[in-house]
């Protein structure tokens, strides 16, 4: 009963927190524009929507959010404490604009890449929390995503915690070439080394998660959940379609498509995620251990 009541008010706390702009960085200009669901293309007022969790009343779209807000969604208030949040890329092969782009995201996320960790709790259980931002070139993974995935899951296997990912992802990130297909194999094999070691790695899938992200630690966790309609794959349907020359069937690659086809364990509503996520922990937690890490 205690836990209803504690989840309860986590979740209020997280309401709170999104109506008072505490996490909406520079968005200032934005406050009073009203927002269109892509989707059915009703508009909204900004703080309607925000007390929704970005998802739309009427068609249920869930709106792609920073990985600042998703941080605030699921996690206890001030439980998160960053990780490594100054790591930040050079151009390792000299790619034109690079740094621009780069400089780009930083100001339009507030983060030094497309990645966040930390620790923090869930439901009052503690976890290594990993969030990709879509925002931030596509929330495409580079040496600095590869890097701070394997320095937050090595965290974890040390500390006996479990690791909550959240990706939102267009893959791989082209602007460094090799460099960044290598950190397919190094996320791999870092959560290969974990789940040996008898970790529980929960994977959350939002819209959109693709190509290197999705073809690596996306697809490996010991429970993938998606949020609904996000689309999940490896090359886009565009491309699949121009490359088989046939139709592709009504929603592939959507999370229901996936659910149905044995890649999703679960469509959970964003509303729903912090305690689906929170009871997946309890479940798992080794007894005896009242911070909740396994
Ligand atoms: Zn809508």
């Amino acid at each position: 009963m205690n836990n209803l009541f504690g989840a309860r008010r986590n979740h209020l706390t997280s309401l709170k927190e999104l109506r008072s702009e505490k996490i909406s960085g520079n968005k200032k200009e934005e406050k009073h524009k009203d927002i269109e669901c892509p989707s059915c293309k009703n508009e909204y007022n900004r703080a309607l929507l925000k007390s929704k969790l970005y998802v739309c009343p009427n068609c249920n779209y869930h709106l792609p959010i920073s990985a600042r807000r998703r941080v605030v969604q699921l996690v206890d208030y001030s439980t998160f404490q960053e990780q490594k949040a100054n790591l930040s890329s050079g151009n390792p092969i000299g790619f034109p604009e690079y740094e621009n782009k780069l400089k780009a995201g930083r100001e339009r996320t507030g983060n030094n890449d497309a990645i966040i960790t930390g620790v923090g709790k869930i439901n009052g259980y503690k976890a290594e929390i990993i969030v990709l931002d879509g925002k931030f070139m596509m929330g495409s993974m580079g040496t600095v995503v590869g890097e701070k995935f394997t320095l937050a899951v090595e965290y974890a296997m040390k500390n006996n915690l479990p690791v909550v990912a959240v990706s939102a992802s267009g893959g791989a990130r082209m602007q460094e070439g090799m460099f960044s297909l290598m950190q397919m194999a190094k996320t791999s094999a870092v959560i290969e080394k974990f789940s040996e070691k008898g970790g529980l790695f929960i994977s959350v899938l939002t819209h959109p998660t693709m190509g290197g992200v999705s073809a690596s630690f996306a697809m490996l966790g010991d429970i993938i959940l998606a949020e609904p309609q996000a689309l999940i794959g490896f090359a886009g349907p565009r491309v699949i379609e121009q490359t088989i020359k046939e139709k592709l069937p009504n929603g592939f690659q959507r999370s229901e498509f996936q659910e149905k086809h044995g890649f999703v364990d679960r469509i959970v509503q964003r509303e729903e995620l912090k305690d689906v996520i929170g009871t997946l922990l309890g479940l798992h937690k080794k007894d005896g251990n009242s911070n909740g890490s396994l």
